[in-house]
């Protein structure tokens, strides 16, 4: 715990990523139960251990339905409906292919493409069944896996930001390894300042700072997790339709929201997409805001309602939505 003008910011490491809770009360004991909180979803919603609800659902694919929580059930549920959305990026059956990269846990390799191949026909929404009066999930084909990982930390932050509000808390800031939720603004301020990292930069290298009160700031950047071999990068968000990582103009893609699981889900929608078609499609959802950074050193922000940004890496150009 430190203390720096009134905020009290207590960590953790979770779910292999440093965790920052800032409150303006000397609350360890809050803090302690906030960190329970993220660890009893972590272990519920895991796929990096051998046992979790979702790994139940796994080790079950091709033989039975397992009837899990409610909770999980209902993130099922909206990870299974977002995979059905057409053009979507976002898969939660891309298991296979995350345990054969393993970008972020060691992997270094590129896999052979009959491997990748093999295992792209593991990973169709489709072949999920739900059923939410028996809250069970069925995965027909042995062999698929269901992966959380694009929207847990999104899905947890907004647990924690409602267990704060039930606590009375009017005031804090936390932040999952890249998911920052936040609860009012620091008091005389207009709003928490949430750092955009310079992609490929030191840790401490900023391309700008986002203000924002009350709403959640989630990145999602093909820099945080990637390896390189024979002068490509090779980063965590793959393409259930080629069997690869995504490469398209894109550094990375912040998303500004009320919820932070929409925030997870929306960075990866927009990835796939890119800027262009993202650009049109956030027309009709005013609540979802984007920033994106692009390797031609451009910051575009599709329109900035609910935050503010300002630029501090003039390598990069900032651009906002004309026709927004
Ligand atoms: P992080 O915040 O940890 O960088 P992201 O929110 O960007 O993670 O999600 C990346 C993770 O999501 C990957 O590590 C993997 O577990 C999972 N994932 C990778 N590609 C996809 C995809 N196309 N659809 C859904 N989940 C994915
Ligand atoms: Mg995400």
């Amino acid at each position: 715990m430190s203390a720096d003008e009134g905020v009290y910011a207590y960590s953790a490491v979770l779910m292999g990523s440093p965790i920052l809770l800032k409150l303006f009360d000397d609350n360890a004991s809050l803090a302690a139960q906030v960190f329970r909180l993220i660890r009893h979803y972590e272990n519920i919603l895991t796929v990096n251990r051998a046992q979790s609800e979702v790994m139940a659902v796994n080790h079950a694919a091709g033989k039975e339905a397992i009837s899990v929580s409610r909770e999980v059930f209902e993130l099922i549920q909206c990870a299974h409906q977002v995979s059905l959305l057409p053009e979507s990026l976002f898969n939660f059956t891309i298991g296979p292919l995350v345990k054969r990269w393993k970008i972020g846990f060691q992997g270094n390799s590129v896999p052979p493409r009959s491997e990748l191949e093999q295992r792209m026909t593991l990973t169709d929404p489709r072949q999920v069944e739900l059923d939410p009066d028996r809250l069970s999930v069925f995965l027909r084909q042995p062999g698929m896996e269901i992966d959380l990982g694009a929207i847990a930390k999104g899905y947890i932050a907004d647990r924690v930001r409602s267990f704060l509000r039930q606590q009375g808390v009017e005031r804090a800031l936390i932040n999952l390894g890249g998911n920052v939720q936040t609860l009012g603004a620091p008091p005389q301020t207009r709003g928490w300042s949430v750092g955009l990292k310079t992609p490929f930069g030191n840790a401490e290298e900023l391309t700008g700072v986002i203000e924002v009160a009350g709403k959640s700031v989630v990145t999602s950047g093909i820099y945080e997790r990637y390896f390189e071999r024979d002068g490509r990068c090779y980063h965590h968000i793959l393409d259930a339709r080629s069997g690869y990582p995504l490469d398209n103009e894109l550094l990375s893609v912040t998303v500004i929201s009320d919820r932070s699981l929409d925030g997870d889900i929306y960075t990866t929608l927009l990835y796939g997409l890119g800027v262009e078609k993202s650009l049109l499609a956030l027309r009709d959802t005013p609540h979802i805001e984007a920033i994106f950074l692009t390797r031609d050193h451009e910051v575009i922000c599709s329109s900035s309602r609910q935050f503010r940004f300002r630029l501090h890496d003039h390598r990069y150009r900032l651009v906002t939505d004309s026709t927004a």
